[in-house]
């Protein structure tokens, strides 16, 4: 017997009739002995429609009422498999995130988890029940109802697992694992058995949607052993067949069998490139741009400088796209005058294509073999950036599906006919 945290996604929570299905599948679960606990999204749609009645009363809503709006989609999911696993005779119980209490921070709509208490949890598992606890949410000190951000429930489920020790956190989503790229963009992407933590946390932070970037941060500071698999095949397939489906986050190394180089090519068109021309070169400037943009509350990603003429340098970064105007108008405000640069261009037409693999550290060879893939292809690389498990360059966005089809191939990651 052991401890098993599912999660549902909101696709796989989507009408009734899916609901019902989680319902056999856990029914199974707990048939063959196990004590399971179930972390389930709101119905697909439900967060945007209840975000969108907010913002149609008010452009600026406040953000604590929004979080008491949206986290009563995830209240309705765990009501209605409840009464799914009531229906067929499994003994069931609901919670939402303050009643266990999931205790979080005051961050209004992207809320970090403190604790969580697992008595109510255990006295239930114990007494045979299912328990099923809202993803998303929690509550802060002062008893306000917080959420953990748009797809946050994927790190409620790994920080229950975390919390009640649990054997395995399966996240159940509407695909049937990790693939080495997105399969809408290179049909040959293949499925991965297992990637480690490392590479899945590069892959989240670089643009593949499959997890909460903090969902798997949480996974590997409490090693939390998680698995990303489908809903959407058979709920009363065996276990074992189940157990073997998938995508495994491991730890060790040894477990990772398939040892290819490199596992993965990630893609993000949520780029934007900057670049200050003609900057005196001398210390301080580095501070003076990019602490202006920090205090205007922007992300930095990747970072250039370089030699430019005569004691000048030409200084390039990138920022989500939607933070572009906001950093243009902050550097041609007051920095530009304050540091004497000549120029600033920007351009939002870039996009970030990866490729990321734990094999990096003891390979070589892998960043000349996607540079001349790229070259072949007349790509222009904008931008490079490296660290010791992923190379990332920056792309005019034309090229971006051509880059990930070039080097999903070069990196021998098509799958096999
Ligand atoms: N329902 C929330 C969202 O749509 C959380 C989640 O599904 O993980 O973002
Ligand atoms: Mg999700």
């Amino acid at each position: 017997m052991a401890l098993i945290v599912h999660k549902y996604g909101g696709t796989s929570m989507g009408s009734p009739e899916r609901i019902k299905n989680v319902a056999r599948r856990i029914a199974k679960w707990r048939a063959a002995g196990h004590q399971i606990v179930v972390v389930p999204s709101a119905m697909s749609g439900e967060t945007n429609r209840l975000l969108g009645i907010a913002r149609e009363i008010s452009k600026t809503p406040n953000e604590r009422e929004l979080d008491m709006i949206a986290s009563t989609g995830e209240q309705v999911s765990v009501g209605l498999l409840a009464i799914a696993l009531l229906d067929i005779g499994v003994p069931a119980r609901s919670y939402t995130g303050w009643q266990v209490p999931i205790k979080t921070d005051n961050a209004y709509t992207k809320a970090r988890i403190h604790s969580i208490d697992d008595k109510r949890v255990r006295q239930d598992l114990d007494a045979g029940k299912v328990v099923i606890i809202t993803g998303f949410q929690g509550v802060d000190d002062d008893g306000n109802i917080t959420t953990l951000g748009r797809g946050g429930s994927d790190t409620s489920a790994v920080a229950v697992a975390a919390a009640l020790n649990a054997q395995e956190c399966l996240i159940y989503t509407d695909v049937d694992g990790v693939y080495t790229t997105d399969p809408r963009v290179v049909a040959e992407a293949r499925r991965l058995k297992v990637v480690s933590f490392e590479e899945m946390l590069e892959m989240a932070s670089l643009g593949s949607k499959v997890l909460q970037i903090r969902s798997v941060e949480f996974a590997g500071k409490y090693k939390v052993r998680t698995r990303v698999l489908s809903s959407l095949t058979d709920p009363l397939m065996s276990l074992d067949e189940e157990m073997k489906s998938g995508t495994l986050i491991t730890f060790e190394e040894d477990e990772n069998m398939e040892q290819a180089v490199i596992s993965g090519i990630a893609f993000n068109r949520d780029e934007a490139k900057i670049t200050v021309l003609g900057v005196p070169d001398r210390p301080g400037i580095a501070y003076q741009i990019l602490g202006a943009i920090a205090d205007a509350n922007i992300e930095v990603d990747m970072i250039i400088q370089n030699q430019g003429m005569g004691g000048t340098t030409d200084f390039s970064f990138t920022v989500h796209r939607n933070d572009f105007d906001k950093a243009m108008a902050t550097l041609n405000g007051t920095v530009k005058a304050a540091i004497g640069a000549r120029e600033i261009n920007g351009a939002t037409n870039v996009c970030k294509v990866s490729a990321v693999g734990i094999g990096m550290r003891s390979h070589v060879g892998i960043a000349s073999l996607m540079f001349k893939t790229l070259s072949e292809e007349g790509i222009n690389i904008q931008m490079i950036s490296t660290s010791e498990i992923k190379i990332s360059v920056i792309l005019e966005d034309k090229y971006m599906e051509l880059a990930v089809r070039a080097l999903h191939s070069a990196f021998g990651l098509d799958k096999k006919a």
